[in-house]
């Protein structure tokens, strides 16, 4: 077990209100497929029903916009391949998609692959696109092209917790008739009730993607919401209106559903707020050299600290793991290593706001839960000056 984990923003632990809900789908004997049409069938089908609604209401959207997916990942790939197919059969040339180089790799990759297919432009807003890691609308503007069909921005950056301009960005897409995808899965991890009523947060976002396992539900179950249309992508099933076949997982979603109930009822803005102030306090009383990749204000539990002016190690985030604190370097998913090549590839968001080689090395993720104490932020404190003084 690690001593101290600062790694809310690869996983949150499952919570007590989503294991509760999750246990009767899980032990019962005589659980159904939610497609059933007996009555076990039904008691499943009506839980996952049920889920959508709750969900729905606290997003603030209808029902019937709401998807059940994997998770993000997934979420991400559907909209882009849809959008980009759509495009393709309507248009025989052109095509064009705006993208935040800082997005998750579901989002360059689908990107990527769409491009390569479909002949489909893709322009990435970069590091001098992107001051201190924010996208502003005026950049998206600048990007955007009469072709432009699909604008990628995610709500908050998982690696550095900047907030982008989604709301001015989503405005202007709408009014342009430009399709927006908004990867939520870290906005979810935020604060308490206001973060998580997307629908009046961005109401011009066309598509947000999220996943359960950020917000203390359990992991491999997220969702899409989807204000335009989509294309299945996974067919072969009559589950989620036809648009996403597969035996629905009853169990995560129900769960998923009392996690995000659970966190409406929680504010952890001010603990946020509160660990954020403790480590600036605590790294300039007792660790110089040491500084924010881009400023931290607020209510964000993802922190990206640079200590490249006092250690010059091979992973800084490998090193503290020795040391019992769990801190990641950048995304969990962005493979950072390839182990037996030895070779240490670093993160694409903290090369693409332009830090050097030695810079993404030694740059840790701090993210919190809300079980987060002052007394862990003291332990990665009295870790790192260990780390300084010895490497
Ligand atoms: N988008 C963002 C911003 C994320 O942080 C993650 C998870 N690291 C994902 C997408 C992918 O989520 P999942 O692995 O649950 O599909």
């Amino acid at each position: 077990m690690r001593e101290v984990y600062l790694d809310g923003a690869s996983n949150t632990p499952l919570s007590r209100a989503a294991y509760r809900a999750m246990k009767p789908f899980l032990r019962e004997k005589r659980v159904g497929n939610s497609m059933s049409t007996h009555s076990y069938g039904v008691k499943a089908g009506m839980a996952v029903e049920n889920a959508r609604s709750t969900m729905s209401d606290l997003f603030g959207v209808a029902p019937e916009q709401l998807f059940f997916t994997s998770g993000a990942t997934e979420s991400n790939n559907w909209v882009i391949w849809s959008e980009a197919i759509n495009w393709r059969k309507n248009h025989s040339t052109g095509g064009h998609i705006v993208c935040s180089a800082l997005e998750h790799d579901s989002v360059l990759r689908s990107c990527e692959e769409v491009s390569r297919i479909f002949d489909i432009d893709v322009t990435y807003l970069g590091a001098e696109d992107c001051i201190q890691g924010v996208v502003a609308k005026d950049q998206v503007k600048k990007a955007c092209r009469l072709d432009t069909f699909l604008v990628c921005v995610m709500a908050v950056n998982n690696e550095l917790g900047s907030e982008n301009e989604i709301e001015d960005i989503t405005n202007y897409t709408e009014r342009f008739g430009i399709h927006s995808l908004v990867d939520c899965t870290q906005a979810l991890s935020c604060g308490g009730r206001a973060e998580i009523c997307l629908g009046m947060r961005f109401r011009n976002a066309s598509f947000m993607s999220f996943s359960a396992h950020k917000f203390y539900g359990p992991t491999g179950i997220g969702g899409l919401i989807a204000k335009k249309d989509l294309l299945p992508l996974i067919v072969g099933g009559a589950q989620e209106r036809g648009l996403r076949g597969g035996t629905s997982n009853t169990a995560a979603i129900v769960g998923m559903s009392a996690a995000l109930e659970d966190m409406a009822k929680r504010d952890c803005g001010e603990l946020f707020k509160d660990l954020t102030v403790h480590l600036c306090i605590q790294l300039s009383k007792k660790l110089k050299g040491v500084y924010f990749n881009i400023p931290h204000y607020g209510e964000i539990p993802i922190i990206s600290l640079n200590c490249s002016e006092v250690v010059n190690v091979y992973s800084l985030a490998d090193v503290l793991d020795a040391y019992g604190i769990a801190v990641s370097a950048g995304s969990a998913c962005d493979s950072t290593h390839n182990e037996t090549a030895g070779e240490f590839n670093g993160s694409h968001v903290l090369r693409a706001i332009g830090l050097s080689e030695t810079e993404i090395r030694n740059t840790i993720r701090i993210s919190y839960t809300r079980y987060t104490t002052r007394r862990d932020i003291n332990k990665l404190i009295r870790a790192l000056r260990y780390v300084v003084k010895h490497f």
